[in-house]
């Protein structure tokens, strides 16, 4: 049984733009994969949907084989679906381990107690070798580093599926190849990781499982081991 299952998603929006027909598809459990497509295809707006930022207008998703309504963001979190944004959600004013346990802070009585943050995002950073400093001011680092409190953020979360909307895209080759590296990690301990992306090449290196869109529907859907290299 698949972890995740798209069943006949449509997604009309209000100004009569549609976006995604019929598309049904399913996620094993445990794999990495990759959502692929031109601009357009309807790549963001499906995982909108998965992550509850966006209604289907008609088809459902099923989880572990039973049908859920995602809501919200919330709903998603309390399903174990978490995602890191192509445009970053932090908030530059606070510190990384701020930002990680926002709204989960260790407490003791009424305050937070910044110690035991500490510890706990240290020791999260050190479990999924995310190499961040707990102290330092989110305005103060680079993209890659905003991406790794991101990740480490959602896997804060009892996450079990980590979307990624073009995860590459603000990063240099040497840090491609580590986040690439983490992501594999991740997926060997047995996360589900779902990402976007429209470069052939790191959908090589990364994937286990390819569906392509086009222009709203499901264009291509097969394992990578089945993919040829001439396409
Ligand atoms: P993001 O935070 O990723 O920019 P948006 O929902 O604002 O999310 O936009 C996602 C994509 O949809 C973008 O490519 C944007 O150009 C397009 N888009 C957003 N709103 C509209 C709209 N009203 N009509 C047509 N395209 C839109
Ligand atoms: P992709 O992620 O593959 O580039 P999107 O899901 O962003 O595709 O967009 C699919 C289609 O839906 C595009 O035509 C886009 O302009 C449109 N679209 C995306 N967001 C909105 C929105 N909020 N309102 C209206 N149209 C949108």
């Amino acid at each position: 049984e698949p972890l995740i299952r798209f069943e006949a998603i449509s997604k009309r929006y209000p100004n009569g733009t549609v976006a995604l027909k019929g598309v049904s598809f399913s996620i094993a459990s445990g794999t990495t994969h990759a959502i692929c497509g031109e601009n357009g295809a309807g790549k963001s707006t499906l995982m909108k949907i998965l992550f509850g930022l966006e209604q289907p207008t008609s088809g459902r998703i099923l989880i572990d084989g039973k049908a859920v309504d995602i809501a919200s963001p919330k709903a998603a979190a309390t399903l174990g679906i978490s995602m890191v944004h192509q445009h970053f959600s932090l908030l530059p004013s606070l510190t990384v381990a701020q930002n990680i346990l926002l709204g989960q802070e260790p407490r003791k009585g009424p305050f937070i107690d910044r110690r035991a943050a500490r510890e706990r995002v240290t020791g999260l950073a050190a479990r999924y070798n995310l190499d961040i400093d707990p102290d330092a001011r989110v305005s103060s680092l680079s993209v890659a580093a905003q991406q790794k409190v991101e990740i480490l953020k959602a896997l804060s979360r009892n996450v079990r599926v980590l979307i990624l909307d073009e995860p590459t895209a603000v990063l240099t080759p040497p840090e491609t190849e580590e986040l690439f590296q983490r992501l594999a990690d991740l997926r060997a301990a047995g996360l589900t990781i779902l990402f976007i992306s429209h470069k052939l090449g790191e959908v090589r290196a990364l994937a286990d499982h390819v569906t392509t869109l086009r222009a709203g529907e499901v264009s291509g859907d097969a394992p990578m081991s089945e993919i040829s290299n001439a396409e």
